[in-house]
């Protein structure tokens, strides 16, 4: 066991002598001893000293400045005087001169026991403390994303630490994705890849909490302390969160290197927060992994599953949208309609492969010669369509000019031999006497790009 450190608060030789003897040899005690107030607030404020023994005439000097650190007064002379002091004082226990060095071995060690015991019970409290704000938290938001945040948030206010994050664990494709985290508020979840979180890894293996004291010196740390040294991080602390004995996450903790490694203390609340909203967590969890597989679906329902733009399907629903708002107030609005030259011929020399490939390079150049108020959208096989809201013809002649020149001075790197692309632009605008719908503004497109072929490709035809 460590040795407790004693304060020994004396003036008169004797005492001290006598004191210093009784601690000489000790084997459960180190000794400090001082004989003024100020070396005794020194010695205080360093936070070691389990307990003081102070002569009775110096009572009045620890009177008051002592609060956690309990206090033995030593009485020689009068025992009533000193008992009355002893007690004006507050001084925990006292002992009258002579006394036999057990006797004071005995004080001291009752003392002590008590003192553990206030403080074992003070971290209890404060424990429990803790998990109540927890719950009180959970329970006033449904709002998984914002559960997840406040959790964090709780654990950042409770322990100095530079980042702390919740991190949820998808067995079923042995993903890990960071949830929440104190230093970023308004995060979607980000995957991690486990290879780079080797102390993630150990915890999920062990079910078990795993503390990195130092990453510069620690064996598990060892294939990415290049990566995670420069970040300022010192210290490490996993916390498994269990709920019906599967790891379903986290929590995860760091601390700069200014700071000590997490205290015994630490550890153990994080367990019991860990263990008081695996329930919750496990539901908040369930949550976003459906929000977030939400998202993705939508977006793949309105994606081109080869070129990644834009479907025809969402276009219809933009334009819709976009050609009554222009009818309403009088906005100008222009398509242009494009198809690939000769594309069969791409095909038939360097097969459907590489025309695929070709299809996503052409896409990808649409999409940056276009505007970002543009809507882009696959049209279907080699064909593309462009919605520009609040454009005129002018502007769309502009747009598919650049566009044309660009596909036409472009060097395909799907095609070794270089040959070039060309592209043929048909343009309709509203308003226009005869486009009366959004339908009728695309079918105009279509027919200016039908004059477009048929007067000899490689051009942008307006129509009418
Ligand atoms: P034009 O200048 O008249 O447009 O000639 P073209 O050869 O481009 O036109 P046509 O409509 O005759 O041929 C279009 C070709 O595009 C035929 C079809 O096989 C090919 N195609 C359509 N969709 C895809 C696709 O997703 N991948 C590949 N590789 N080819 C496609
Ligand atoms: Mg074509
Ligand atoms: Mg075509």
């Amino acid at each position: 066991m460590k040795k407790k450190t004693i304060l020994l608060f004396t003036k008169t030789t004797t005492v001290a002598a006598f004191l210093e003897a009784f601690f000489r040899d000790s084997k459960k005690y180190r000794r400090l001893s001082c004989d003024s107030a100020d070396a005794l607030l020194e010695h205080l404020s360093r936070g070691t000293v389990s307990a003081i023994i102070a002569e009775n005439a110096l009572l009045p000097l620890v009177a008051g400045r002592t609060s956690e650190t309990p206090v033995i007064a030593v009485i020689a002379g009068s025992r009533e005087k000193g008992v009355e002091t002893s007690l004006a004082c507050k001084a925990d226990l006292y002992i009258h001169r002579p006394f036999l060095k057990k006797d004071l071995d005995h004080k001291l060690l009752m003392l002590i026991r008590q003192q553990e015991t206030t403080l074992a019970l003070k971290q209890e409290i404060h424990h429990l403390q803790t998990i109540n704000d927890l719950t009180q938290l959970i329970s006033s938001t449904l709002d998984p994303k914002e559960l997840l945040y406040r959790i964090v948030k709780k654990i950042a206010e409770i322990m100095p630490v530079t980042r702390c994050s919740i991190v949820r664990i998808d067995w079923l494709h042995k993903y890990a994705y960071v949830v929440a985290s104190f230093e970023t508020p308004n995060l979607t979840a980000i995957k991690l890849s486990l290879k780079k979180y080797p102390e993630i890894e150990e915890a999920l293996l062990h079910k078990k909490p795993v503390i990195i004291k130092d990453i510069s010196s620690d064996p598990l740390m060892k294939s990415v302390r290049d990566i995670v040294a420069p970040l300022g991080i010192r210290s490490i602390l996993v916390m498994p969160i269990i709920f019906e004995e599967k790891v379903i996450g986290t929590l995860f903790l760091r601390t700069s290197r200014t700071r000590h490694e997490f205290s015994e203390n630490e550890i153990q609340l994080l367990r019991t927060i860990s263990d008081a909203s695996a329930n919750t967590l496990y539901n908040a969890f369930l949550f976003s992994q459906i929000e977030d597989e939400k998202t993705r679906l939508e977006k793949l329902a309105i994606t081109d599953y080869l070129t990644g733009i834009y479907n025809i399907r969402y276009f219809y629903h933009r334009i819709i949208e976009e050609f009554s708002r222009s009818e309403r107030y009088t906005l100008p609005i222009s398509c242009l309609m494009l198809d690939i030259d000769f594309f069969k011929k791409i095909n038939d020399s360097y097969g459907h492969k590489t025309g695929d490939a070709v299809l996503k390079e052409f896409a990808q150049l649409l999409k940056h010669y276009t505007r970002k108020s543009d809507v882009l959208a696959r049209y279907g096989g080699e064909e593309f369509i462009v919605m520009l809201p609040q454009t005129a013809t002018n502007g769309a002649i502009a747009e598919a000019e650049r566009i044309r020149w660009a596909i036409k001075n472009h060097k395909f790197k799907s095609l070794q031999n270089q040959t070039a692309i060309t592209v043929s632009v048909g343009i309709s605008a509203f308003p226009n006497t005869r486009i009366k719908t959004h339908d009728d503004l695309i079918s105009a497109a279509d027919d200016a790009l039908y004059e477009a072929k048929k007067s000899g490709r490689d051009r942008v035809i307006v129509f009418d």
